[in-house]
């Protein structure tokens, strides 16, 4: 599903400002905010703001957005805290469907990193 916001999806209403976030980064397009519940000592979700269920129901018509979405990941993981490549890094992750571990159905990347050790991963 590929829409204006679900009035029953968490990332939505986050978009909408309707439930709070630790903004990240905003633009027309994405935003990046905070998990709620981190694996690390850096861990933030970038997240478009148009609601699509996940990275399955993308294609060509998304290759733009999900390009920026990737290519804004260098920036906020240093700006959040994440150390520099290569003693440092960052691990993203797109968790899609069931098998996957998809919890949340709006498409989402987690940007996760810091001094080890964490909590997960
Ligand atoms: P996933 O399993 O990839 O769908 O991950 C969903 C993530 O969203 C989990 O890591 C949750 O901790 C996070 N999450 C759920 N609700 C919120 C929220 N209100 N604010 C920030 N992160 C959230
Ligand atoms: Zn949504």
């Amino acid at each position: 599903m590929s829409s204006a916001a679900d009035p029953n999806c968490i990332f939505c209403k986050i978009v909408e400002g309707k439930i709070p976030s630790r903004k990240v980064f905003e633009d027309d397009e994405i935003i990046a905010f905070h998990d709620i519940h981190p694996w690390a000592p850096v861990h933030f979700l970038m997240v478009p703001k148009e609601h699509i269920s996940s990275l399955a129901q993308t294609g060509p018509q998304h290759s733009a957005l999900l390009g920026k979405m990737m290519a804004l990941v260098p920036k906020l993981a240093l700006q959040e805290g994440c150390r520099p490549y290569p003693e440092g890094g960052y691990r993203v992750v797109i968790n899609t469907g069931a098998d996957g571990g998809q919890e949340v159905q709006h498409l989402h990347a987690h940007v996760i990193g810091g001094p080890r050790p964490w909590l997960k991963g």
